[in-house]
């Protein structure tokens, strides 16, 4: 393999180091609670990707961020557009929450619609660079998508597991995608299970999360353009929704190697906003607890994007927060559910329940005093609100928000204007 700078994968818990060869995913000692972490040698990185090299790159893809990518040097990308999504500033949305500064990194723009499509972009070509016939992953939905939608702009097969309550649209998409959907009578655990199960029977190339050790490294890009579209400053805080923490993980890594090519100077505390009822977490994080022994919770919210019994990435997700001064904070699902009109009218960005649990945590941590006034605060929507529309409704319903119903006729228009 002929990366720019990939030196070695290194266990998140013993510190082994590993090649970066083909079949290998977790530490041989620590198994998959210790998901390898990728190593470069950032002066290799910063003899082809710097400021100047960036300001005058016409891709806008998260490929402009190639130098600190698991990727040969000559790869191609899959042609869908990933990544390049936009930060919005929205003084309203500040106002609301009670924040000095409010920008939202819109993730719904991704070509599945979720931000899923970074880990997905990586993990196809990884697994094309090895030769595989098939590509599998657990998912609770997006993950799914988003490896269906770029395995499908390539021509790569995939079998997807997801659990029979994912809901409707991302299983619709899967089955356009032309994905092999395998429905698991059962939760996301449960899923993940089966998969496992399935990779060691057959050899299929693993995406899933908290195991493949690079698709995190997708999801880093996400912080690296933050940071980029911040003009190389670091926010005071982000925000960011957590289910099995890749993600979380993901964003504190990408500000890692910011810090380490020089692009900003401090790192910014990353919180993590957890729903109530799926918070392992923000349980661990306040019991001190070991997360590589602490047992799985029965998760249950209708964010389904972050239900998770057990944080398959737990171990960097634990860290993300604890190394960067953060918290872990847990938001109740109407909370989560009434929080996506409030995005959508103070800002337009459209967000799923798992998107909008993030911009619900910047209320609590306001309210808790963790942030204020002074702060210039980033929340990452990971996904579309057109992934659930029933939970939509609900939030909107919530809030008493209604159409007016008339005939179609201007009379019956006014009178109705007037009420
Ligand atoms: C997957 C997902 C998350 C959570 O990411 P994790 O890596 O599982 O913590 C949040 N929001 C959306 C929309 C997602 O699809
Ligand atoms: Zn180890």
């Amino acid at each position: 393999m002929a990366t720019i700078a990939v030196t070695h994968l290194a266990c998140t818990i013993c510190g082994a180091r590993y090649d970066p060869v083909p079949g290998r995913y977790t530490c041989d000692d620590c198994g998959e609670a210790g998901t390898l972490d990728v190593k470069y040698d950032y002066e290799k990185v910063a003899a082809t990707l710097t400021r100047d090299s960036l300001a005058t790159d016409r891709d806008t893809t998260m490929f402009r961020f190639r130098a600190l990518l698991p990727i040969d040097a000559d790869a191609t990308p899959p042609p869908l557009t990933v990544g390049g999504t936009p930060l919005y500033l929205s003084p309203r949305l500040a106002e609301i929450a009670g924040v000095g500064s409010l920008w939202v990194k819109d993730e719904g723009r991704e070509p599945t619609a979720s931000m899923k499509d970074r880990a997905s972009a990586i993990a196809v070509m990884k697994a094309q660079e090895e030769g595989a016939e098939v590509v599998t992953t657990a998912s609770t939905g997006n993950a799914a998508a988003a490896l269906a939608g770029i395995a499908a702009s390539v021509g790569q097969a995939t079998v997807i597991f997801v659990p029979e309550s994912a809901p409707e649209a991302k299983v619709a998409q899967l089955l356009a995608f032309g994905a092999t959907v395998v429905l698991v009578a059962g939760n996301y655990n449960d899923a993940f299970e089966l998969a496992t199960a399935a990779v060691d029977k057959w050899g299929w190339y693993n995406r899933n999360t908290g195991v493949n050790p690079y698709v995190a490294e997708g999801k880093k890009t996400v912080a690296l353009e933050i940071v980029e579209q911040l003009g190389f400053t670091a926010p005071d805080a982000i925000f960011v929704s957590v289910g099995d923490g890749s993600i979380i993980g993901g964003v504190h890594k990408g500000l890692k190697d910011a810090i380490a090519l020089g692009w900003i100077d401090a790192m910014p505390r990353i919180f993590g906003i957890q729903a109530a009822g799926s918070d392992y977490m923000a349980r661990a994080d306040e019991s001190g607890a070991d997360v590589v022994t602490m047992p799985a919770i029965s998760a249950a919210t209708a964010a389904d994007s972050i239900s998770a019994d057990l944080p398959r990435d737990r171990v960097k997700a634990l860290a993300a927060v604890t190394e960067t001064g953060g918290a872990y904070l847990r938001v109740d699902d109407d909370h989560i559910l009434r929080s996506i009109p409030r995005i959508a009218a103070a800002s337009g960005v459209f967000a799923e329940p798992a998107a909008s649990a993030a911009y619900a945590g910047v209320e609590v941590a306001v309210e808790q005093g963790l942030v204020g006034a002074d702060d210039r605060v980033v929340v990452i929507s990971t996904g579309s609100g057109l992934k659930d529309v029933p939970s939509v409704l609900a939030g909107v319903s919530a809030t008493g928000a209604e159409p007016i119903r008339v005939p179609p006729s201007l009379g019956a228009l006014e009178t109705a204007m007037d009420r």
